[in-house]
């Protein structure tokens, strides 16, 4: 019998395997329903949304990081004043309730849909709202997804972020999703749970409930009707590979003694302290616009101090290299972000904003600053979206200024082209790949329908890291990459074939890296490298690298 076998991209390594459970399907819409007045309708309402935010809340409890900070503000979301308001708006003018509430989330996305950036990709949550309320008011089976009584492997579309914020890694041993990128809420949510992933899968939504597959994170593949056999090899090999990251002591160095510092990426000093647990040998990208994102008023220089100093005092005599606010387009923070630009991932983005408000730029390095008076081990500053020498230049002058080592992100194909010459202001640079992939295709990297393109193993993404990497090395200065291309095991063992000196992911990916790199040598790494750039495209990259991997 033939096996069946669809591709996708693996993004976190691991295999699952079980029966296909997918999202129970939005609630139906009544075809009439009895008008009722206004007080009683918004009271309904308003009792139904407070159900639906106590369980995903109750749900937070049992998530942690990323997956209950998503939980906690869908639940809040739910609660929102303003939205009864806009449900009552509704039955005042004689809707019924059903239709009420799908209104006002409609209106609602809208308004989020015109403030774009992260206020945009809020709509999912607000579609799940709508959703579950829905089906509370008419007595609907909660939609999402279900609590099978089986390891069972969880098939979609694109999950909902507070559907994969609330997954149980004991029920749902694998995710497939036959949308979404290396980068999308999906893909950082299953990292985070350690959860095996393979998204943007071919044909998967013709696989039936119930049937039994096998998801190959590493691979990619989602393997129907797996012989037995086959199935027990491959997970003999993830188990190998687990206990290979579980036992990973680093420092990070290839099996012949190549040395490669393995790094985390934090967002708080919750996050650093995690990632201490581990033997990651310091923070490659701390993302402090990510703790201001609920701001409405910039920090002072004390209170955002007081921030810095959680992440330095966790990582102890660890280095962080910590990124000035990366604010603007995917991620706005209202008191530093441009409103109503008509494409805010080309518009005054990340550094951008520093040169245009240098105050905002002084009193955040003046924070750093401050907090590296007292912490034990080095600080490395560096800047988002530098795009030319001369803004390296006045970047790398203020960070010296203030005693720290400066550096910059390499995200935007202009500077990859001109690293040589950035590195001559800046101590060392760190790559972005996932934007420096959506700048140097011209693809959205939160666009499902674009993740082949935003694949961080394209040859040509590749081949601009390949050229950075030589203007370190002749620089003698660290480049570093921090995108998610630094979670994968062997793509992490093709960058450091291109020359990279450090790999920074998240914690729950960083081990597996060092542990992979620390089988194969600096030959086969370059091997590996040789055949990644010589592909015509992601999959046979991965397919060449891997033969030199093993
Ligand atoms: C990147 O672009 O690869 C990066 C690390 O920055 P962020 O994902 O925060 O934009
Ligand atoms: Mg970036």
């Amino acid at each position: 019998m033939s096996t069946t076998v669809l591709h996708g991209n693996g993004v976190v390594p691991g295999i699952g395997v079980g029966p296909v459970v997918r999202p129970m399907p939005r609630p139906e819409l009544p075809q009439h329903e009895e008008s009722l007045d206004a007080e009683t309708g918004a009271e309904r309402f308003s009792a139904a949304a407070a159900l639906v935010a106590d369980r995903l809340a109750a749900r937070a409890e049992h998530a942690s990081g990323a997956a209950a900070d998503v939980l906690r503000a869908t639940s809040s979301l739910a609660r929102d004043r303003g939205l009864v308001e806009l449900v009552r708006t509704r039955l005042t003018e004689g809707s019924g309730i059903c239709a009420s509430t799908a209104g006002a989330i409609e209106e609602l996305s809208a308004m989020f849909a015109a403030a774009g950036g992260l206020m945009a990709e809020r709509i999912t949550d607000l579609e799940d709202i709508r959703d579950r309320v829905i089906a509370e008011l008419t007595g609907q089976p909660e939609p999402g997804i279900p609590m099978p009584a089986v390891a069972s492997v969880l098939c979609a579309g694109d999950l909902a972020p507070a559907d994969t914020a609330g997954l149980d890694p004991a029920a749902i041993v694998a995710i497939a999703t036959s949308l979404g990128g290396a980068t999308s809420h999906t893909t950082i949510i299953a990292r985070q749970l350690g959860i095996p992933c393979v998204v943007g899968t071919d044909g998967l939504d013709d696989v039936a409930d119930g049937t039994a597959v096998l998801v190959d994170g590493s691979t990619g593949e989602v393997i129907l009707d797996p012989d037995p056999d086959l199935a027990r090899e491959r997970q003999d090999a993830a188990a190998v590979a687990r206990e290979a990251a579980a036992t990973w002591r680093g420092p990070g160095a290839t099996a012949d003694g190549h040395a490669v510092e393995i790094l985390a990426n934090v967002q708080d000093g919750a996050g650093a302290r995690k990632a201490a647990e581990t033997h990651v040998q310091g923070v490659g990208l701390f993302r402090t616009e990510l703790g201001f994102l609920e701001r409405d008023v910039e920090p002072t220089v004390e209170e955002q101090a007081a921030v810095y100093r959680e992440v330095f005092a966790a990582m102890g005599e660890r280095k962080v290299v910590i990124r000035t606010l990366d604010a603007g387009s995917d991620k706005p923070v209202s008191f530093a972000t441009i409103k109503d630009e008509p494409n805010p991932a080309l518009g005054v983005r990340g550094m951008r904003l520093g040169l245009r408000d240098e105050g905002l730029m002084d009193r955040q390095l003046d924070a750093m600053a401050l907090a590296a008076e007292e912490s034990p081990g080095p600080v490395w500053v560096m800047a988002p979206m530098v795009a030319a020498e001369d803004e390296a230049e006045w970047f790398g002058a203020k960070v010296r200024k203030r005693g720290l080592t400066p550096g910059v992100m390499i995200e935007v194909p202009s500077a990859a082209l001109h690293a040589d010459r950035i590195l001559r202001h800046v101590d060392f640079v760190s790559i972005g790949t996932n934007d420096l992939s959506q700048y140097a295709f011209a693809a959205d990297r939160m666009a499902p329908s674009l993740a082949r393109l935003t694949d961080p193993w394209q040859p040509a993404l590749l081949e601009l890291i390949q050229r950075v990497a030589q203007a370190g090395h002749d620089a003698g200065k660290p480049v570093g990459v921090c995108g998610e291309a630094a979670a994968d095991p062997q793509l992490g063992c093709v960058l450091v074939g291109l020359g990279v000196t450090s790999l920074s992911a998240a914690a729950t990916a960083a081990p597996l890296v060092g542990a992979t790199l620390s089988g194969v040598t600096l030959r086969a790494c370059q091997a590996a490298a040789q055949a990644a750039l010589r592909a015509k495209g992601p999959a046979e990259a991965r397919e060449g690298a891997a033969e030199h991997l093993g």
